[in-house]
């Protein structure tokens, strides 16, 4: 599938004069997202809920050589409409561009049977992990049209798949991002320059696997670093031609 006459793993102009959002930026996989794509030379947008994490992605970027990225504070499990097309505004008025979008962001929600589950966490969950991607692509889906080419990638897991007992509305919500990728894909094939696939990152060594697994020695699992050559391969023109697919992280080869 991947393109193998592009070395995307040492061309550090991949991303050059690309513009990318990454949500959940912060930290665990966003973050290393984040760091990746502005060492292979993009502008990044960093989307998070705290100010002071985001910072601290920002002075590593700058320390590391890459452009400086902007930062954006918004909690995606309370944003409105208007937030989203406020968003929308302040990226076309500060960059004029938007090339690429990572959504990453997501929470973990509670580990229980159904049964038991909270209504209001089964909400804030689907909130965050599933409405919120639809929303902000929509607000967006204006500005990456202007892109001579873009790439929106959803973020999806293996629980979004086959349905696992105590994943409760995580799960829920994984199996509608395969299915938003499939249909926000199939809608924009031939309208637009535009590309959506998902990435299933596979057990990765974060704060959230650590809180879903509390007895799992993390040091068994990748790093997020250690995942993102298929986070490049979507986001760089190698991948121009891949519509409405979801990978394994763990799978990808390049
Ligand atoms: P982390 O918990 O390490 O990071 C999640 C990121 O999302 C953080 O930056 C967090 O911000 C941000 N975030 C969470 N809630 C909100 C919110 N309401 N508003 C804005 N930002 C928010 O998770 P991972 O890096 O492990 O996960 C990243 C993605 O990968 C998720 O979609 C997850 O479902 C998926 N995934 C992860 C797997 C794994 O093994 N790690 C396996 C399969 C899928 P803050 O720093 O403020 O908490």
């Amino acid at each position: 599938m991947p393109d193998q006459s592009t070395d995307q793993n040492t061309n550090n102009n991949l991303l050059a004069n690309r513009i990318i959002l990454v949500t959940g930026a912060s930290d665990g996989i966003g973050r290393a997202a984040a760091k990746c794509y502005a060492s292979h030379g993009a502008t990044v947008i960093l989307l998070g809920r705290s100010i002071e994490k985001l910072e601290s992605v920002y002075d590593e970027i700058v320390s590391d050589g890459g452009a400086a990225p902007a930062i954006i504070s918004l909690d995606l499990t309370t944003a409105t409409e208007e937030n989203y097309s406020e968003l929308a505004e302040t990226i076309e008025d500060e960059f004029g561009q938007l090339n690429g979008l990572l959504l990453n962001a997501g929470i973990l929600g509670e580990r229980k049977p159904l049964s038991q589950y909270s209504a209001t966490v089964w909400q804030q969950v689907m909130q965050t992990n599933l409405t919120s991607p639809f929303m902000m692509t929509k607000a967006l889906i204006p500005l990456l049209e202007q892109a001579e080419s873009a790439s929106v990638i959803f973020t999806s897991s293996g629980v979004g798949r086959t349905g696992k007992a105590y994943w409760g509305a995580y799960a829920a919500s994984k199996f509608g991002i395969e299915g938003l990728t499939q249909i926000w894909a199939d809608e924009l094939a031939n309208i637009s320059n535009i590309r959506v696939n998902a990435i299933n990152p596979g057990a990765t060594r974060t704060n959230m696997r650590a809180t879903a697994y509390p007895a799992e020695n993390p040091t068994q699992n990748p790093t997020p670093e250690d995942i993102m050559k298929p986070y490049l391969y979507l986001m760089s023109d190698s991948s121009r031609s891949i519509q409405g697919q979801s990978i394994d992280a763990g799978d990808f080869t390049l």
